[in-house]
């Protein structure tokens, strides 16, 4: 076997595309039976489908005869069957963790409870990754995304943690304390997302930092799963001389599910590069949402995942809502065998907005807002403050027959805010505004507008 060390599994990075299906398709295979016996969910599921493991012969049969499953319909179960639904496969000792899914859909928030097992599985999940970026074991990394509120960010620290970065959680410092630790430990890598990574570009002119020469060791930046053009990442690799990392992740399937390799987010001749699926631990299919057919080469589709280590909460076939553009492994010069998805554009089908790393359904808002008496309608924008800090703006008007008591309308105001705060977990500014300044809406459509790429 070839010694290469860009590799962080030689084995596997180096099997044959055929020999890499030939596993999946193992493991998959293994999935489905293990899930059929032990979650009565999954195996309800199937069996009103007329499915047995046993008839579930090709990768073919799998796509064509294993049901999909949602979001909304693992919810339904965890209503029917509280607290934690019936797809749990393993003996309720075995549960270490319970963490609820960030956000709202308006109807209520998941459950995800792990084993020992998948929590070390979570934790690994980013190693190949980090390795790919060329991150090492004892680098000191910079984790800016505050940790305490959703599943994601802790497993995430934890995850730089297991891998062996010396690992500061700078997530409750401002932008220029944040720089200033920077410039005491230097890092060599650390992870954010694109609005921040502007916000801290035009920190650093404003405080005469120049990365090239204060953070001389730092080799990445991880921005994450959320859009950017190219020309916009090349401008930040020159300015911070590092490369950019895209990833995906899923909190379903336990974790970091795609990563760029060491191409980073874009190829020599400008075009987009590919954040590879580990496709021997997850079987990850990208099928357009009109025909369920499996996506071509950059054609775009919804990413669907069964994941082979999950134990106590099995995904099989599970529908992320996740709309990305599908690359087979041969469009990246790694050699790798891992197909994979474009860096830089994933978005989602659903009208999910993610902010400041809750996932936020405007249906949520749409429903506390409307439904009080007094308002007649609202727009919602998500835009950057000046301090960096992504921000949620409600602008609605009052209906022509509320009076004009100042005090009465801010008390409604605050009133909102707080039931918004408290439904949805995102805090937002609630304003009122004249009855021509927004669009108005007869149906249901989507008030809100996501501004922040605009803003430089
Ligand atoms: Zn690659």
């Amino acid at each position: 076997m070839r010694m290469d060390r860009r590799l962080f599994n030689p084995v596997i990075e180096q099997l044959s595309r055929s020999e890499l299906e030939a596993l999946r398709w193992r493991r998959a295979h293994a999935t489905l039976g293990r899930v059929y016996a032990t979650s009565p969910f999954y195996r309800g599921r199937l069996q009103r489908a007329c499915v047995t493991p046993d008839e579930i012969r090709t990768p073919e049969d799998f796509r064509r005869r294993v049901p999909t499953v949602d979001k909304l319909a693992i919810l339904e179960d965890q209503h029917e069957h509280p607290p934690l639904g019936s797809a749990i496969a393993v003996d309720d000792a075995l549960l270490e963790y319970c963490f609820l899914t960030s956000g709202t859909s308006g109807k209520g928030q998941e459950v995800h409870a792990y084993t020992a097992a998948d929590v070390s599985d979570s934790l690994t999940s980013w190693a190949a990754s980090l390795h790919w970026a060329g991150v090492l074991p004892g680098d000191t990394a910079y984790h800016m995304v505050p940790v305490g509120v959703t599943a994601g960010p802790v497993t995430l620290l934890a995850g730089f943690q297991h891998y062996g970065l010396r690992t500061f959680a700078v997530g409750n410092m401002d932008g220029q304390a944040r720089l200033e630790m920077m410039r005491r430990f230097s890092p060599h890598f650390f992870s954010t997302g694109p609005v921040y990574l502007r916000r801290l570009t035009t920190l650093c002119h404003e405080l005469g930092i120049e990365p090239r020469r204060d953070f001389p060791a730092l080799k990445a930046i991880k921005v994450g799963s959320f859009g950017f053009d190219v020309p916009w990442a090349r401008e930040m690799e020159v300015f911070w001389g590092a490369k950019l990392i895209d990833t995906y992740a899923s909190t379903q399937a336990g974790g970091g599910i795609a990563s760029t390799c060491e191409h980073g987010t874009y190829l020599a001749d400008g075009r987009r590069g590919l954040m590879h699926f580990p496709e021997h631990k997850v079987y990850a299919e990208v099928l357009s949402p009109e025909t369920s057919e499996p996506a071509r080469e950059d054609e775009e589709g919804e990413v669907v995942l069964t994941s082979f280590g999950r134990e106590a909460m099995p995904i099989l076939r599970f529908r992320t809502g996740g709309k990305v553009v599908f690359k087979s492994h041969r469009q990246c010069a790694c050699g790798r065998p891992f197909d994979g998805i474009e860096a830089g554009t994933v978005s989602r089908y659903d009208t999910m907005l993610k902010i400041r790393g809750m996932n936020l359904w405007p249906e949520a808002v749409d429903a506390i807002v409307l439904a009080h008496p007094q308002v007649d309608e609202y727009n919602g924008r998500v835009e950057v403050a000046d301090n960096g800090r992504e921000l949620a703006r409600v602008m609605l008007c009052f209906k022509p027959e509320v009076p004009a008591d100042a005090a009465q309308r801010a008390r409604v105001l605050v009133e909102l805010r707080a039931q918004i705060k408290a439904r949805t977990g995102v805090a937002m500014e609630v304003q009122e505004v004249q009855p021509g300044e927004i669009e108005r809406f007869t149906y249901k459509e989507r008030r809100w507008r996501d501004q922040r790429r605009q803003t430089p």
